[in-house]
């Protein structure tokens, strides 16, 4: 079986395969680069689900192959849920620069006044599966942790260093790769996913 990962993201498609790959799914998994007529989907949708549904529908209308996508975001307890699917454009600077680091700034700042004991947060990530007869499978991961006040810890990406997990004294930017993917919320998601992918194969 061929299927197409619906993401720019080249870190994620390693990641995938060997999820897919401990799931028991025998599956060559396709990066988007593979077709480099594929359609830019903005994410345009309310929701994380929404917006990963948007990007796997178009990837197989145009690749007649199966799509994986996913939408993910912090989602911060003091700002009602927000950035969430604004996460990426949260400093209204996507695609100007270094928008993580102005993302994270702009939360900080935001949270500066907020005490340890409201710095709840979340990662959320929502994963699914559109097969090319309209099939659809869907899963969501969610790590739940606490934002700190400093930068801490070289990995990973965009709100990272800021992010402790519940029950962990390091940031995620801290973990090493597989320690993150062991309990990530994509982590999640994606073996959500191949869990079911393996039930309709
Ligand atoms: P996307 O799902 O690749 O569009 O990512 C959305 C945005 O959410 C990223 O640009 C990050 O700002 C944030 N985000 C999602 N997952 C993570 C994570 O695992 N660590 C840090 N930031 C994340």
């Amino acid at each position: 079986m061929r299927l197409v990962l619906a993401t720019r993201n080249a870190k994620k498609v390693p990641e995938m395969r060997a999820i897919l790959a401990e799931a028991g799914v025998e599956a060559e998994v396709l990066a988007l680069d593979a077709f480099p007529d594929a359609p830019e989907v903005p994410e345009t949708e309310p929701s994380f689900i929404g917006n990963a549904l948007l990007k796997a529908r178009a990837i197989t209308a145009h690749t007649g192959l199966p799509a994986i996508a996913d939408d993910s975001g912090l989602s911060v307890d003091e700002l009602r849920g927000m950035p969430g699917v604004l996460s990426a454009r949260w400093s209204g600077r996507f695609g100007k620069g270094d928008q993580d680091r102005a993302n994270l700034d702009l939360v900080l700042d935001q949270l500066a006044d907020t005490p340890a004991e409201r710095r709840g947060a979340e990662f959320v990530c929502a994963a699914v599966l559109v097969m090319p007869d309209g099939t659809e499978a869907v899963a969501e991961g969610v790590l739940r942790g606490r934002l700190v006040n400093e930068r801490r810890g070289e990995n990973g990406f965009g709100y990272d260093p800021v992010f402790v997990p519940e029950g962990e004294s390091r940031t995620t930017a801290e973990l090493s790769a597989q320690e993150k993917n062991a309990i990530s919320h994509r982590g999640i998601a994606f073996r959500q996913l191949a869990r079911e992918l393996a039930d309709m194969v």
